[in-house]
């Protein structure tokens, strides 16, 4: 049978419907190689090792009973920032660092409804800022690719955790990119959907207007698979949409022929690494070779993504994270005076990048200030959408980098934070438009390190992105390679 650690999320779940291995079996080989390998890549937060089991026991009865969920008996992995009920919830923060919430959120829901199980918590940039996991409060997670370099972030606990084997598959986070550059830098697949498309429920917000739930795994299929179970509407969450989840069928006969993808002249520009925008450019060519129609498209408000972002996205964060104040959530740290108290707990519990974040969103929306940077960042935001509404008139999906460099190394740019922003350069005008990205690896660079190319689709056109991507990878072995793990056990 070999590793069951090799298996794809579908191939593993299959498995387990045929019998040829338990669930505890395959859940004890994740835990087995989180035990030898996690201390040298720090993927996960919380590995839940006994409760792991005992569903897996609980799933192993009912598979035996001939029950046939979507994902019975499968493990997966759970970014830190979205709530499991009774079990510990960081956000890689200090200030939550003993918060057990009270329930659990939409998303995670839905898949253990479907039968899944969870392995563990894992690693990212507190309150998901930033762009590499160095941002944790705990740890720092290491690229299996090169553990002298970042995983991207701030998901990188679960790319690296699909990457290394210690997940089939996991759910990150994406705000401007939180899923998507870990998965190009960790060699994954990870999708980004459309603006309300998953349920926020249970999501500790970061940039409310932004914040999406995003699948991570080793192919589209898989990916696919997660999306279709958790997306649809929630009636807790406000601003989840009541629209149709298509039924994905991705088979060998998917066929991309007559596919009209958009190549926006504004990614590839100068500073992107000549090893990423080839292999992006390459990965475009196979489209072409596949059937599909390349057209140059023109995305004209790129340049204008950064600076919208980093107003947008504080602003949002400065309110959200006004409730970490000592009275209800984590930690406190006492004082006589109450004042006091708020002041102590949010100084000492929350990082130095939050703590910049909440300054620069207060700032922007504070009176006098309003109207020159919040108010006109959302008249921006507007253009950028906009770009991508016409964009969409002429093509089905667009071709672009996730990211201008592949993995850096650590502490390569935690001391610049212009520099960190920078990385966003890709992803961030598709989050603040609302509209779907899947990254999907593409090649290598001369390190051996993985690149990724970003699919970005209409408003709700998720299923062309994964039928593109599926027929990419039906003819191309990139999602297929793994790291020569080098780890001193
Ligand atoms: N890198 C971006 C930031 O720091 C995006 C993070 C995210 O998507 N959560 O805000």
């Amino acid at each position: 049978m070999g590793d069951f650690t090799n298996l794809t999320l579908i191939e593993a779940r299959d498995a387990l419907r045929q019998g040829d291995f338990s669930s505890r079996q395959l859940t004890q080989a994740y835990l087995d190689r989180i035990t030898a390998i996690d201390k040298g890549i720090k993927a996960y937060l919380t590995v839940l090792s006994d409760e792991v089991l005992q569903a897996a026991d609980e799933a192993d009865r009912r598979l035996q009973a001939g029950e046939e969920l979507p994902l019975l008996g499968v493990p997966l992995a759970i970014k830190d920032l979205l709530t499991i009920e009774g079990v510990r919830t960081t956000c890689a923060s200090r200030i939550l660092e003993n918060f057990d919430p009270a329930y659990t959120a939409t998303a995670v829901q839905r898949l253990l409804d479907a039968g899944a199980i969870v392995l563990g918590k894992t690693n990212m940039d507190e309150f998901a800022m930033g762009s590499s996991t160095e941002n944790s409060a705990y740890q720092t997670t290491h690229n299996p690719w090169d553990v002298e370099r970042v995983p991207g972030g701030t998901s990188g606990g679960s790319a690296a955790a699909v990457a290394a084997r210690l997940a089939p598959a996991a759910l990150g986070t994406d705000t401007g990119g939180s899923v998507r550059q870990p998965a190009s830098f960790c060699g994954v697949t990870g999708l980004k959907p459309t603006y309300g498309r998953i349920s926020r429920y249970g999501l500790i917000a970061f940039g409310s207007s932004l914040d999406s739930v995003g699948p991570i795994g080793h192919t589209a299929e898989d990916v696919a698979l997660l999306f279709s179970l958790m997306a649809g509407h929630d009636p807790r969450d406000a601003t989840s949409m009541d629209k149709t989840v298509p039924d994905m069928q991705l088979t060998e006969t998917n066929s991309i022929k007559g596919l009209r993808v958009g190549v926006p002249k504004e990614y590839f520009i100068k500073g992107i690494q000549p090893e990423v925008e080839s292999a992006v450019r390459a990965a475009i060519a196979e489209l072409e070779a596949q059937g599909a129609e390349i057209v140059e498209v023109s995305l004209p408000h790129t340049q204008y993504a950064v600076p919208v972002y980093y107003i947008i996205a504080p602003a949002e964060a400065s309110a959200n994270l006004a409730r970490f104040d000592g009275v209800r959530y984590g930690l406190r740290v006492e004082s006589d005076d109450y004042i006091d108290m708020f002041k102590q707990t949010r100084g000492q519990g929350f990082g130095p990048e939050v703590k910049r974040r909440i300054m620069l969103g207060t700032y922007a929306l504070s009176a006098g200030y309003y109207d020159a940077y919040y108010g006109q960042a959302q008249k921006v935001r507007r253009l950028i959408q906009d770009d991508f509404i016409q964009a969409f008139e002429q093509v089905d999906v667009i071709a672009t980098p996730v990211a201008p460099t592949t993995a850096f190394r650590i502490g390569e740019h935690s001391d610049d934070p212009l520099e960190m922003y920078l990385q966003d350069i890709f992803t961030l005008p598709g989050s603040l438009a609302g509209v779907p990205g899947l990254a999907f690896p593409v090649g290598f660079d001369e390190n051996n390190l993985p690149i990724g190319m970003q699919l970005i689709g209409p408003h709700f056109g998720e299923a062309k992105l994964f039928e593109a991507a599926h027929v990419y990878q039906q003819a191309t072995d990139w999602h297929q390679q793994q790291p020569q793990l080098n780890i001193s056990k």
